[in-house]
């Protein structure tokens, strides 16, 4: 079915996509997956550069338009026609089943469901199909998950991490146990919870914590109206392969043996909008075929261990700054943070990480660069700032937060 669904698909946009009619012209015919290897691989450049040309039915039959965020600055439309809306229902249908919610249950939605984002559609057209109760509270106040909470009896969330976090901090403030309410489970999406050996991080693991909730993580692509979420055990996020088709792959486009990390390429399979073949996620992870102590055999992905086009080569090691997020993320002396890349010269790249504390600690900088050597086996420089240079050097207008990572090495 596998191999018969991505081959449908090579045919599908070969047929109906300008852009592949193009880019496959000379490729030869596929008949299942171990032929993708000699098609291109379809960057998010491409996709943001020639937007409507991926689009294979007339502009009619959309009924949704989402966006992302694109390469020139403006956002890359993605259509989604009916069926692709079922298909993306039926996926959170099927990952909110993977984590045992069932009908009766009540979910709080507190994740953006308008200006363009496909996630929170998503969620909600999987809760509507699985006949639970959804309650869209948004990601904005804490105040009014914590009051729909008390008035609804919610057993379960769906958030992304940072958000929950505060959450907890401000029920923390009013005096709220939030281990002692209903909610049993938390779906997390955006940032990843755990490492790469399926630990909680230090964002992780408080809030399961403070919430005293089972926590899972799912990972999602808008441009392959996907996503993979874990199961109970924690351990992956499982594939659904009816939808998606996926490869781990180095440098070269080669595929790399399973457990070895490398870019998650990824074909969709059913979609009938803007399909897409070999897409480029950026996303570094690793996948695992094992038997999943679910029981369920379907592949899974590792946490998303850090962005391709981010990789920086410190003293011959390759270091993500997602890896010196986690790490710097479990230092209580850090109040805020900014890292700074440079490349002095084409074969190596810097790093210098810019720290506010929270007072005059001595000693901080050798915890932190103790910590930082621990985690990833080199250490960047350390400088100790004002918040406020934090603040001024992370601002951003284009960005919906602050910047945590400046890249001025200039090949990005
Ligand atoms: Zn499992």
């Amino acid at each position: 079915m596998l191999d018969e669904g991505v081959a449908a698909t090579v045919e599908y946009v070969r047929a109906h996509s300008p852009y592949y009619r193009r880019a496959f012209e000379l490729t030869p015919a596929i008949r299942g997956a171990a032929d993708l290897q000699s098609l291109p691989l379809t960057t998010k450049k491409d996709v943001s550069e020639f937007n409507e040309e991926f689009w294979c039915v007339p502009r009619d039959r959309f009924v949704d338009v989402s966006t992302t965020s694109g390469t020139t600055g403006v956002p890359t439309l993605y259509p989604l026609t009916r069926s692709d809306l079922d298909r993306l229902g039926e996926n959170e249908h099927l990952c909110f089943q993977q984590v045992g919610l069932s009908p009766g249950d009540v979910v709080i939605l507190a994740v953006t469901i308008d200006k363009c984002f496909m996630a929170g559609l998503a969620y909600f057209e999987g809760l509507r199909r699985l006949g639970v109760t959804a309650v869209r509270v948004g990601a904005g106040s804490p105040a009014m998950l914590l009051s729909m909470m008390e008035r609804l009896k919610p057993t379960a969330i769906v958030s992304v991490p940072s958000f929950l976090k505060r959450v907890a901090a401000y029920a923390s403030q009013q005096g709220i146990n939030l281990a002692k309410s209903t909610v049993r489970k938390l779906i997390c999406i955006g940032e990843p919870i755990r490492d790469g050996n399926w630990r909680l991080t230090p964002l992780g693991a408080p809030i399961a914590e403070a919430w005293d909730a089972q926590i899972y993580s799912t990972y999602g692509i808008t441009e392959l109206a996907c996503s993979l979420c874990e199961c109970g055990a924690g351990k992956g996020g499982h594939l659904l392969p009816q939808l998606l088709h996926i490869e781990i792959v180095d440098d070269a486009g080669s595929p790399v043996p399973d457990g070895k990390e490398g870019q998650l390429v990824a074909t969709t399979i059913g979609v009938v909008g803007m399909p897409l073949v070999r897409f480029a996620t950026g996303d570094i992870t690793f996948l695992t075929r094992e038997q999943c102590e679910c029981g369920r055999w379907t592949p899974r992905i590792g946490p998303i261990l850090g962005r391709k086009d981010q990789a920086m080569k410190i003293k011959g090691t390759t270091v993500y700054p997602a890896a010196v997020q986690r790490a710097l993320q479990g230092v209580d002396q850090i109040a805020d943070y900014v890292m700074i890349a440079t490349a002095p010269t084409p074969m190596s790249d810097e790093l210098e990480i810019v720290v506010a504390l929270r007072g005059e600690l001595p000693g901080a900088r050798e915890a932190i660069q103790e910590k930082l050597r621990g985690e990833l086996k080199v250490c960047p420089t350390i400088r100790i700032a004002s918040l406020q240079e934090i603040r001024t050097l992370g601002d951003s207008t284009e960005l919906r937060k602050p910047r945590v990572f400046l890249d001025r090495r200039g090949n990005s």
